[in-house]
């Protein structure tokens, strides 16, 4: 069953990873896709090659989510291009990680820039449209660390708890409009980047995952599709944690 027929969708940071995963989950349950990306221009627009033999419209754009203007412009040209925007995924982010001691001023604001000023542009952005539709969900990517904390990962932990207290704030903001915010919390989630690990190491995590297994991006897709869908249009303001059991 297609969930997402003919529904707009943002995703920030589609170019790989997560975000490619939710834009090719997307993309199979009928919904159109606009996703950005940073830098890596040949594989986003591959991707929107790829999503578009499936019969939906996609197309890839560039834009630095830290940067409030380029969300604005991002936002008009979606708007022109797709029409009605139903669901925004704010799923680009980084790591800068450090234990505090070494961790640099600049570290610490780009990863904040990066991760949550993100969210504060793209919602903004966003929020007009949204409004004048009276409908919109969307979607904010934090991660388990920004519940737990960890060490060495102080900014980025940092970034992704405000991502919780803005989409909170956004929910009973946004709500009365049928605007609904979310937020996801992945736990270890196996990407072409993992793959690069020593294997030995990432199994010693996976064992400690009560599903003894990583997530692969498909899992935290399946959790946007039921987020970004109507069946969720009572759901507004939550944490879903798509960890495999790691915080319980
Ligand atoms: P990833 O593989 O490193 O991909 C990051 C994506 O974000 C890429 O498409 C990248 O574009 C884009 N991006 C980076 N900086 C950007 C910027 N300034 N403006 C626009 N796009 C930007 O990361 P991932 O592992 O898929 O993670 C996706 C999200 O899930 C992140 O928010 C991350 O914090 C969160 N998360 C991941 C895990 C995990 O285990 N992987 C766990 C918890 C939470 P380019 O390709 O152009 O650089």
């Amino acid at each position: 069953m297609k969930l997402l027929e003919g529904k707009n969708a943002i995703i920030t940071g589609g170019s790989r990873g997560i975000g490619k995963g939710i834009a090719q989950v997307f993309a199979e349950h009928g919904a159109n896709v606009a996703f950005t990306y940073n830098s890596s221009a040949e594989s986003a627009n591959a991707l929107a090659d790829e999503l578009s033999k499936l019969g939906v419209k996609a197309k890839a754009y560039q834009s630095n989510a830290a940067s409030f203007k380029e969300a604005e412009q991002l936002i008009k040209d979606v708007a022109a291009d797709f029409g009605d925007i139903d669901i925004v995924i704010n799923n680009a982010g980084i790591t800068k990680d450090n234990l505090l001691m070494r961790m640099s001023e600049e570290d610490f604001d780009k990863v904040i820039e990066v991760n949550l000023k993100s969210i504060f542009n793209m919602t903004k952005a966003v929020q007009r449209t949204m409004l004048k539709q009276r409908k919109g969900s969307i979607i904010n990517m934090s991660s388990v660390v920004g519940v737990t904390g960890n060490a060495g990962q102080a900014n980025y932990a940092a970034s992704k708890a405000g991502i919780i207290g803005f989409s909170k704030s956004m929910a009973q903001e946004l709500g009365s409009r049928n605007i609904r915010t979310n937020v996801i919390a992945p736990g270890f989630i196996e990407t072409e980047m993992t793959e690069k690990l020593d294997e030995k190491v990432v199994d010693g995590w996976r064992q400690a995952i009560p599903l003894k297994r990583g997530g692969a991006p498909e899992d935290i897709a399946n959790a946007c599709v039921f987020l970004g869908s109507d069946l969720s249009s009572y759901i507004t303001g939550q944490v879903l944690h798509v960890d495999g059991g790691m915080h319980t």
